[in-house]
C-alpha cells in the first residue's frame, strides 16, 4: 500500500505512444485542484520541447499560450466524446483552425509510412504536431479507452484498462470515491 498503491493506480491510467502523448498534453492542467502546468510562455516552451514537437531555438509568445490552451482545451471536450460528451462547433473549429494555420500535408517518411506534417514553423508548428498526433492516436482502436473523469470539476483524461471498458472516474480514491459520497449525502437527504 501507500506510495506503490498510488503509483500503480496511476501507470493503470496512463497510455503510451501516441494516445499518452495526447493525454500528458490534455493533463498539464489540474482543472479541480491545480497546478496549470502552462503558466506561461516558457513553461508552454518547456513542455514542446520535452516532447519532442519544438526545437529549444524557437520562441513561445503569449499569443501561442493561448493557442496551446484553446488546442488543449478542444482535444479536452472531443476525448469527453468517448464518455458520452457533446463535442461543441467552437472545439471542432479551433482542432481546424490550428490544423489548416500550422499546413497538416500528408508526407511519407524514411520508414515509408504517410504522416501529417506541418509545413509552418515555430510555436503555429507545434500545434499542428499535437492535431497530427491526434489525428494519428485516432486511428488507434484503443483511442476509445481515452475518456475524461465524470465529475463536471475534474474532466481529467484517464485511459480507461478496464476489461469491458466501464471506468467513469479518474482514481478510485479522489473522485470515484468523492462521487459516491456526494452520491450518498444526496440519497440520505431524500429520505430524511
Ligand atoms: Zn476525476
Amino acid at each position: 500500500m501507500g506510495y506503490g498503491y498510488t503509483l500503480d493506480v496511476a501507470d493503470r491510467q496512463t497510455a503510451t505512444g501516441d494516445i499518452g502523448l495526447v493525454q500528458a498534453f490534455v493533463n498539464t492542467v489540474d482543472l479541480q485542484d491545480g497546478p496549470e502546468e502552462l503558466s506561461d510562455p516558457n513553461t508552454l516552451k518547456r513542455w514542446l520541447v520535452a516532447n519532442g514537437l519544438l526545437d529549444a531555438s524557437q520562441p513561445v509568445d503569449a499569443q501561442d499560450l493561448r493557442h496551446a490552451i484553446a488546442l488543449r482545451e478542444a482535444i479536452r471536450a472531443v476525448i469527453g466524446a468517448n464518455s458520452g460528451s457533446k463535442v461543441y462547433p467552437v472545439d471542432i473549429a479551433t482542432l481546424n483552425e490550428a490544423a489548416a494555420k500550422s499546413g497538416l500535408r500528408m508526407r511519407f517518411g524514411a520508414d515509408g509510412r504517410p504522416r501529417l506534417e506541418p509545413e509552418a514553423g515555430g510555436a503555429v508548428a507545434a500545434m499542428g504536431r499535437i492535431v497530427a498526433t491526434m489525428h494519428a492516436a485516432m486511428e488507434d482502436e484503443d483511442w476509445t479507452r481515452l475518456k475524461l473523469c465524470s465529475s463536471q470539476s475534474c474532466r481529467w483524461a484517464f485511459y480507461d484498462r478496464s476489461k469491458n471498458h466501464s471506468s467513469r472516474w479518474c482514481t478510485m480514491a479522489s473522485c470515484g470515491n468523492r462521487e459516491k459520497a456526494r452520491r450518498f449525502r444526496r440519497q440520505t437527504k431524500t429520505q430524511a
